[in-house]
């Protein structure tokens, strides 16, 4: 693979954490309780997720990649040939690529990564806690060469376009509820969008998918605490939804953590129609399966002329910014 060299605004070094933080929980699928653990790691070295307390099987490590794809189905499983090693892994991935942490090591010690409260605003506060550290080393970016489309059922597809300049979502639902109906987000995603716009929105389920879900296994941990669940053309969750369209921003946040799966942050647009993760993962899938539809890029830095306010440049980049320093959390249209 040829490495392309572009002048860009996009950030040109990668990011790591500044010190490890936890959280704890319960997974939604599977009701069982985790404590994740989110730690600093080298250059180069992507997401790492490390499965702990097997009791006596020793720990299991895999990197966060389009190939440890187990299971797509109402939720992302990463494993290996051995079997699943961490479900729902799509809300703490998007928080790391929305937030542009390139390279960090995420310990599980369960089989399911914590719902918190649906959202990925839980793991967006807790890389805050940690603070982002900017490593030396150059950042690659997966650029979209050429269209790559995939079509699913009733009119769902999902694709991948070169897009100049960054990373943006544009997707769309549709269902039959009036509250929902057709909603539509889109939007470039950086650090300080991602926290304003998508980190806050919930998973959600339909009350009648409930005793089909729970005969298969999944949803047990689910509750009004960590989804949002419509029933009758009602939200029954006691406080209502944070934003009319906080479904269609859900869908936008599950794309970031399933496309974080590149291994590296992409330049392109993402768009979707009825999407979900299996979608988004076998848009993904293809991409990365035609090595002319893609390059790795490394941008140089745009402003050569560091002597003037370097430190300017890296922010309007948008990395290396420590947590809490860079905009407030959330913008008044995701309250
Ligand atoms: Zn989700």
């Amino acid at each position: 693979m040829k490495m392309a060299k572009q002048a860009t605004k996009l950030a040109t070094r990668q990011t790591t954490l500044s010190a490890a933080v936890s959280l704890s929980g319960i997974g939604v699928h599977s009701g069982l309780p985790a404590t994740l653990t989110l730690h600093p790691a080298p250059a180069d070295s992507g997401i790492v997720f490390v499965r702990t307390g097997r009791g006596s099987e020793p720990d299991r490590e895999i990197v966060a990649d389009v190939r440890a794809v187990t299971a797509t189905d109402f939720a992302t499983v990463l494993g290996d040939a051995k079997g699943p090693l961490c479900s729902t892994a799509e809300h703490v991935l998007a928080a790391l690529r929305g937030l542009a942490v390139d390279n960090a090591v995420v310990e599980i010690d369960g089989p399911e990564a914590p719902i918190m409260d649906g959202s990925a605003a839980p793991f967006v506060d807790a890389i805050d806690r940690a603070g982002i550290r900017t490593l030396p080393a150059p950042r690659r970016y997966i650029e979209v060469l050429k269209p790559v489309r995939v079509d699913g059922r009733n009119g769902a597809f999902g694709e991948l376009r070169p897009f100049a300049g960054g990373f943006r979502v544009e997707t769309e639902i549709s269902f039959s509820e009036p509250l929902i109906g057709r909603q539509s987000f889109a939007g470039e995603i950086t650090p300080e969008s991602f926290r304003r716009e998508i980190a806050r929105a919930r998973t959600f389920g339909f009350m009648r998918d409930v005793a089909r879900l729970w005969s298969a296994g999944y949803a047990l941990g689910a509750s009004f605490e960590n989804t949002l669940v419509i029933s009758d053309n009602q939200v029954l969750n006691p406080d209502g939804v944070r934003c009319p369209d906080e479904f269609v921003r859900h869908k936008a946040l599950d794309a970031v953590g399933d496309l974080a799966l590149a291994g590296a942050p992409l330049i392109g647009l993402y768009r979707s129609a009825r999407g979900g993760h299996k979608l988004n993962h076998a848009v993904l899938s293809a991409l990365m399966a035609d090595p002319t539809a893609w390059r790795i890029t490394e941008p140089q830095a745009a402003a050569r002329r560091p002597r003037r306010r370097p430190e300017l440049s890296t922010a309007a980049a948008g990395a290396g910014l420590a947590g809490g320093l860079a905009v407030p959390a959330f913008g008044p249209d995701v309250s």
